[in-house]
């Protein structure tokens, strides 16, 4: 499974965009990672792509930088296929620590697997493909460190990560309280992910956690409403382009007060 390239991308594939002028979202075709870049030039990593996107991410990386010095850290929202995807290519060859939340950590260091993806959830095309997607955690024991207790980030001054479970146990968000900048992860994304069509060409609209991985809904529906009470005005989120303003705090509004319709499945195996 760990060696198949996923014939998933979008229209968004290999495009950068500026979010503040020290974070970017560089999309890995359907998955976002993030760069956050000091005015010193030192630099985090935020989440690791999909499989094989090691080089991509190296590139994306440098032009983004402008030069190919390794950054500080990886942080690490969850650990799903396509949020680790170069992960344990990029911590070896850049020789950093990769943080995690503490109850992510079993399923990075070689203890647990995800559970199946649900083919069965209602979600359509994708749902059913995602028998594909890898559920096996992975092993990154030498480099994976726990996250600051005080909720600080590495490098990343004036944010704060949040333990937003739900589509997985140990999901952290990102946020900066001062210009009100979220990085949400799965939490809850912009795109919706159950529809191919809507995933390739990136239609914007707030929808729940991807369905198909996702297994406490009670707690995903708690991390979304967390993050609804932060009033974010940007949010990057793991699927689907940046979104930000009236669209952003209206779409977490009506996905909390009709979380039952729009996130959770009428179907599935983890209803
Ligand atoms: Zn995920
Ligand atoms: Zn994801």
């Amino acid at each position: 499974m760990k060696d198949k390239l996923l014939p998933v991308t979008s229209i968004m594939n290999g495009s950068i965009q500026e979010v503040t002028d020290t974070l970017f979202s560089y999309t890995n075709q359907v998955v976002n990672v993030c760069f956050y870049i000091s005015a010193e030039q030192e630099w985090v990593l935020i989440d690791a792509g999909m499989p094989h996107s090691a080089d991509a991410i190296r590139k994306a990386a440098k032009k983004q930088i402008g030069s190919d010095h390794p950054p500080q850290a990886i942080i690490l929202t969850h650990g799903h296929f396509d949020h680790v995807g170069a992960v344990e290519e990029l911590a070896q060859c850049w020789n950093v620590p990769v943080y995690a939340h503490e109850k992510e950590l079993p399923y990075l260091t070689g203890e647990r697997n995800y559970p199946e993806p649900d083919t069965s959830v209602e979600g359509g095309w994708v749902a059913k493909m995602s028998k594909m997607f890898p559920n096996e955690g992975i092993d990154i024991s030498k480099q994976i460190k726990q996250l600051p207790e005080d909720g600080s980030i590495p490098v990343m001054q004036g944010w704060k990560w949040l333990h937003t479970p739900g589509h997985t146990p140990g999901h952290i968000s990102l946020y900066n309280d001062t210009n009100q900048v979220l990085i949400a992860g799965d939490a809850f994304v912009t795109v919706k992910q159950d529809s191919l069509f809507k995933v390739t060409m990136q239609t914007q609209e707030v929808h729940g956690p991807p369905r198909y991985l996702t297994t406490d809904w009670n707690a995903a529906r708690q991390s979304v409403e967390k993050l609804r009470d932060l009033q974010p005005d940007i949010a990057i989120t793991g699927h689907g382009i940046p979104m930000g303003g009236d669209d952003l705090k209206a779409g977490l509004n009506q996905l909390v007060t009709r979380f039952d319709q729009i996130a959770i499945p009428d179907y599935g195996e983890y209803v």
